[in-house]
């Protein structure tokens, strides 16, 4: 048995969609509890209080595109969760703003699990060794390139709430719930390089979503 209690709690907001008429559309996270085990499941709703005709199709498609881009799965209700039952909150949340930044109509493909870093012209790549662990590596050695990827492992652990796995291993980062999680990485991975700018601009959504009065705005 399973029973969900109200829309959930907003966990980011985009505030004006550009591609559908100016829309908020924000992201909430719900706990489902099952009344038998007790175990507590953390899933997210994609939701916007607009009214516009064909909003219904936009929401689908931003759900759709994080399923994609998150490598998430869909309850028949529409809600979101990771395949692991955990929340991966700080993830999700980019999942989400990067789905509602691309253009519709594109054609969806998860990320790959690897990059070309700007700041190094090293191309970037990230494996998957078991347990949720991923190690970072590049196509050349050297200490420039340590460093490099010890920043992009940072980012990665940053971005998704990874973990280290000790103090030897900088090219190392860990899901806490021991699962892999590849098109996860390969979107945050967009992101790791530049993660000072990422962050900011979670930042800058954040005090947004506070300035603007939910219940007048959404
Ligand atoms: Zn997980």
């Amino acid at each position: 048995m399973q029973r969900i209690v109200d829309i959930g709690r907003r966990i980011e907001l985009v505030p004006i969609d550009p591609h559908f008429y100016d829309i908020t559309i924000g992201l909430y996270q719900q706990q489902s509890v099952d009344t038998t085990t007790g175990k507590e499941t953390p899933f997210f709703l994609v939701h916007t209080y607009s009214r516009v005709a064909g909003v219904a199709d936009r929401i689908e498609e931003v759900r759709q595109t994080m399923q994609v881009l998150g490598g998430m799965l869909k309850t028949a209700e529409g809600l979101l969760y990771f395949p692991c039952g955990s929340a991966h909150q700080a993830a999700c949340r980019r999942v989400f703003l990067e789905a509602c930044k691309l253009t519709p109509g594109t054609r969806v493909e998860r990320r790959p699990l690897w990059t070309l870093d700007k700041k190094s012209q090293l191309t970037v790549t990230v494996n998957s060794v078991g347990d949720g662990i991923y190690a970072v590596t590049a196509d050349s050695e050297g200490r420039g390139a340590a460093r490099r990827i010890a920043a992009i492992a940072g980012g990665l652990a940053k971005l998704g709430e990874m973990k280290d796995t000790g103090a030897d291993n900088k090219d190392t980062v860990a899901f806490d719930c021991g699962h892999a999680h590849d098109a996860l990485v390969g979107l945050l991975l967009t992101r790791a390089p530049n993660v000072r700018i990422a962050l900011r601009e979670e930042e800058m959504s954040t005090s947004r979503g506070v300035l603007s009065a939910p219940s007048q705005q959404m």
